[in-house]
């Protein structure tokens, strides 16, 4: 069997990489308790990218189960959730952080998820006008009863881990989330690990 590809997220960073249609990528929270934002866009010759609106809209659903699609901006099947070795959940409804967020917490120049997607897409020649909302994997946000909504500390355990599978050519950016002035990261940032599986 082919040895996957395997990459390292460094704590409060954000990484990009090209995968196949069938390709298998598993993404790893090795320390535990660290969100994984993951965004992607098709390199099929169109421009679409994965929405989370859109995903909960087909599927009905706030959270994905496996078996589930991530759906694009177009409709189509982007990714599927094959694996989901974790307690979840994983969010659908955050933006990812920024800079905004970290300047309203009195934390300026702080690193953030937006502007490592940014930096991420500028690897790869991309500079896009917007950020899509990410799927935010391993973040314990579950709306309350009375519609609030509230980000508590990650309820991921070392090593838990989703295992997707592209459904079209990709282009995939993940981050390891740099919130560490809230519980969110369980009080401290860690690195988040991607192995990519070639498919058949
Ligand atoms: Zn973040």
């Amino acid at each position: 069997m082919q040895e996957p590809d395997r990459i390292v997220v460094p704590p409060q960073s954000g990484r990009s990489f090209r995968v196949k249609r069938g390709d298998l990528i598993r993404i790893i929270d090795p320390r535990g308790q660290q969100v994984s934002d993951l965004w992607a866009f098709s390199t099929e010759g169109r421009l679409d990218w994965l929405s989370t609106s859109q995903t909960r809209d087909i599927t009905e659903r706030l959270f994905p189960n496996p078996g589930d699609h991530f759906y694009s901006a177009a409709g189509e099947p982007m990714l599927t959730l094959i694996e989901d070795a974790s307690p979840g959940p994983h969010d659908m409804l955050y933006p990812a952080c920024d800079s905004a967020l970290y300047e309203r917490a009195g934390l300026p120049n702080h690193p953030n998820c937006r502007d490592n997607l940014m930096r991420a897409l500028g690897t790869e020649g991309i500079d896009l006008p917007f950020a899509p909302d990410p799927v935010d994997l391993f973040q314990n946000s579950m709306p309350q009863p009375d519609g609030t909504l509230v980000v508590q500390a990650s309820i991921n355990p070392p090593g838990g881990y989703v295992t997707l599978r592209a459904e079209q050519d990709l282009l995939l950016v993940v981050t390891a989330c740099s919130v560490d002035h809230h519980p969110t990261n369980g009080g401290v940032c860690t690195e988040i690990e991607v192995e990519i599986v070639p498919g058949p």
